[in-house]
């Protein structure tokens, strides 16, 4: 028997089908130098919140699978893997097949190279070629192709992230009356850092072909509707209880803050098994029982890994007396790979990593141990059980999920959050995080040094405020706070 949703269950007519689209599937394909193919689960945010739902509604996923297309033969090969790695599921995927062309210019070049930095308010990081534009619009024309043939003109067609804002309007031209829905993972950036965008007029009127436009935070609400007032003269912006109505050129879209989060119950049960406990307490002795500070993050330049190395390395110069009694254990997820500016950031942060140890070192203590590979879900959650802090410093995030799952993982209500404030996460768990601006060395370090020797009842409260919360808003009340706000458009059928 299929699994039936938890919590409650927004009204689905059988009629309405929910496909999702998203850049790339929850399977990756992976062709090693012999041509042979692999399928390995994706990882991040927005495949930890997606599937879940998915697994729970049924439906169909589009997204590219991350090999590259060279000929029919091969795409039928990907999709024989496909099909094996992904069979007795409740979900139809289907791949989306992008030549290596297409994919340096569409995803490494408009997504990776301009919307990316430009989102996370790096903007002197961005590379605006408008030869990138040009491919966006053509993948996304392509999804928009896919999920047209896939779907049937009552299904809700929901759309996820950056990389696939044109997909909508490209839809909406064909199919008027299709029920279609946007959520956005990454921050919205404010007008004076939108501006530069030279394809920002075209964007906005792209969003605003979705019936519902779902962002991450409030501060992201403000900017997006900031951005469309600036931007598009002669819109109407209302505002409702908890969102906006906005009208453009006969058109009603409804934008609203839905904070992503995590299946709570699913993450504090996990940890709390008898063979994650007995991990934990493993790492704690193989570290030699010093305090455990913990970062994880995929390898990307908006987490803010090598600040937070350098704060950390500063923490044990001022605070001479805590050395040889706590580590930071760093675990770095490889990510995006082919792209150069990520290698360079993985080579500043192993050399950091030397250097700091290399000054600092004792026998029987490491102050860095470092990871650079993905970690399966009970390693992750016998180290959250292990480390007395976490630190979690973003320069800029568009939510944060481990720092929501550090939360979980600790039932016993001890640990400190170490937060930076610029994490989505942020303005909920403010009232237990210590929060840090990523870019203040010295604030850092002293939050290190406050969380190392914060009470235990200290502790307690903070944890139990942040759990409360965690527990309340967690990923099925996002799923349904979403599909709420789509009443009058959709009723989506659970299985
Ligand atoms: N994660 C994982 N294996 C690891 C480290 C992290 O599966 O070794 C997961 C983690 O549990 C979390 C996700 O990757 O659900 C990262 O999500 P987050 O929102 O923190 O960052 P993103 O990668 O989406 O920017």
């Amino acid at each position: 028997m299929m699994p039936q949703p938890r919590g409650r269950t927004p009204a689905i007519t059988p009629r309405q089908r929910l496909l999702v689209l998203s850049n790339r599937l929850p399977v990756s394909i992976k062709k090693d130098d012999a041509g042979n193919l692999t399928a390995a689960p994706s990882s991040g945010g927005l495949v930890s919140a997606l599937n879940p739902i998915l697994s729970e509604y049924g439906g169909t996923w589009v997204g590219s699978t991350g090999v590259a297309s060279t000929c029919e033969r091969d795409d039928a090969e990907v999709r024989k893997v496909l099909a094996t790695a992904t069979r007795g599921t409740s979900v139809r995927y289907l791949p989306v097949f992008l030549s290596a062309e297409e994919q340096t210019n569409f995803y490494e070049g408009f997504s990776n190279e301009i919307l990316w930095p430009l989102f996370h308010d790096l903007q002197s990081r961005c590379n605006f070629a408008p030869r990138y534009w040009e491919f966006y619009r053509r993948v996304n024309q392509r999804f928009a192709a896919a999920a047209l043939k896939a779907s049937q003109p009552n299904d809700v067609i929901w759309i996820q992230d950056y990389q696939l804002m044109d997909v909508g309007r490209q839809i909406r031209q064909k199919r008027p009356d299709c029920v279609l829905a946007f959520f956005m993972h990454i921050p919205f950036p404010a007008p004076d850092i939108f501006e530069k965008l030279p394809w920002r007029r075209h964007i906005l009127e792209a969003l605003l072909e979705h019936d519902l436009l779902g962002v991450q935070t409030p501060r992201d609400e403000r900017n997006l509707v900031a951005c469309i007032r600036t931007f598009l003269p002669g819109v109407e912006v209302e505002r409702e209880h908890d969102y906006r109505r906005v009208t453009y050129r006969g058109r009603q879209s409804r934008i609203q803050a839905f904070p992503i989060s995590i299946d709570f119950e699913q993450f504090a049960q996990g940890a709390a098994s008898p063979e994650v406990g007995r991990r934990a307490f493993e790492i704690r002795r193989q570290l030699n029982g010093v305090r455990i500070a913990i970062g994880v993050d995929r390898l990307d330049y908006t987490k803010g890994i090598p600040e937070r190395l350098r704060a950390f390395a500063r923490f044990l110069r001022d605070y001479p007396a805590t050395r040889g009694h706590v580590s930071l254990y760093q675990v770095v997820v490889p990510s995006r790979e082919s792209i150069t500016g990520y290698r360079r950031l993985m080579h500043e942060i192993e050399q950091l990593v030397a250097h700091i140890n290399g000054e600092h070192s004792q026998p029987g203590w490491v102050p860095i141990h470092y990871v650079h590979r993905s970690l399966p879900r009970k390693e992750l959650l016998a180290l959250y059980r292990a480390a007395s802090l976490a630190l979690i410093t973003p320069l800029k995030d568009g939510m944060n999920l481990v720092s929501k799952e550090y939360c979980a993982a600790r039932s016993e209500n001890d640990g400190v959050l170490i937060l930076s404030e610029f994490a989505g996460a942020a303005p909920e768990l403010l009232r237990g995080a210590l929060l840090v601006n990523p870019y203040d060395e010295m604030g850092i370090a002293e939050a290190i040094h406050r969380a190392l020797a914060m009470e235990p009842t200290e502790q307690r409260r903070r944890m139990m405020r942040m759990r409360a919360w965690i527990r309340r808003h967690d990923i099925l009340h996002w799923r349904d706070s979403f599909f709420a706000a789509l009443d009058g458009h959709m009723e989506v059928t659970p299985l």
